[in-house]
């Protein structure tokens, strides 16, 4: 065998066990104008740790601060990190949910125990879900963004508005334990690594459950890490989050959610 059909085997043999090589998706949730600056350094951080793509989970209008595509320089961030290959999905819309009178304890343990008040789709009725979701895309689109997937804050959506956002022409979802292709109905099981910081108690059982779960991790055929901008205010988890998240990405490939469910969809017609 001559030397250059050696080395042109071996590439054939590195790009074919990269292809066969399990995935990665890291997501930043919450990107907002607000949270800009926390989630530019949570990109280039994830950069160093060979997740050079992620699926940025941005909120419209993050708690009714403004509208986040009138943000002419946080547009422009956007459109660039979509050339580099990075996916920008739709996050909610104001993200979070005003409280009701007279809910019942499994409402007030999903809204606000689990979490703090940001289950904005958790029980909005079909109407209002499909009217939020499809301004939410005219808006993204007007700004030349083009999202494909729908993920509702906290991963709470409702039955009405998971149908909302079929019809509104997305074509995935996520939740805690998986993703929906809502085109197909095809679910997928990926739990994903995410870290609760609001107090002590939370952060010291975030570490233990995350670092078990990524372990477990090992030979699921999707791993899913899940990061907040507060992440980074926590030294212990950060640090967590990096060595992690760089342990995973040794050997998969890191990718986005949107890229992952096309090449699903085109494996499955194969
Ligand atoms: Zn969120």
């Amino acid at each position: 065998m001559t030397g250059a059909t050696a080395t042109s085997l071996s590439s054939i043999f590195a790009l074919s066990a990269e292809a066969e090589r399990e995935a990665l998706v890291v997501s930043v949730h919450d990107v907002a104008p607000a949270t800009r600056a926390a989630a530019e350094k949570i990109v280039a951080e994830l950069a160093h740790q060979r997740v050079s793509v992620c699926s940025l989970l941005v909120v419209p209008n993050y708690h009714h601060r403004g509208s986040s595509t009138e943000d002419r320089g946080f547009v422009r961030w956007l459109q660039e990190l979509e050339t580099q290959g990075h996916e920008i999905v739709i996050h909610g819309y104001f993200h979070e949910r005003p409280r009701r009178d007279g809910e019942s304890v499994r409402e007030k343990f999903f809204t606000r125990l689990y979490t703090n008040d940001e289950g904005e789709f958790y029980d909005l009725d079909y109407d209002e879900a499909l009217r939020r979701i499809t301004r939410a895309r005219e808006e993204f689109a007007a700004a030349s963004l083009t999202p494909r997937g729908f993920i509702a804050p906290a991963w709470l959506l409702g039955p009405a508005a998971e149908r909302a956002a079929a019809d509104a022409e997305m074509e995935y979802t996520t939740r805690l334990t998986g993703l929906r292709d809502l085109r197909s109905g095809d679910d997928f099981r990926a739990r994903t690594l995410v870290y609760s910081v609001r107090s002590g108690w939370r952060r010291a059982a975030s570490l233990a459950w995350n670092g078990l779960l990524a372990r477990q991790l090992a030979t699921a055929q999707l791993a899913r890490v899940s990061i907040h901008p507060t992440d980074l205010g926590h030294h212990e988890i950060w640090q967590q989050i990096l060595r992690l998240t760089g342990r995973l990405a040794e050997n998969r490939n890191a990718t986005t959610y949107r890229d992952w469910v096309a090449e699903k969809r085109t494996r499955r017609r194969a």
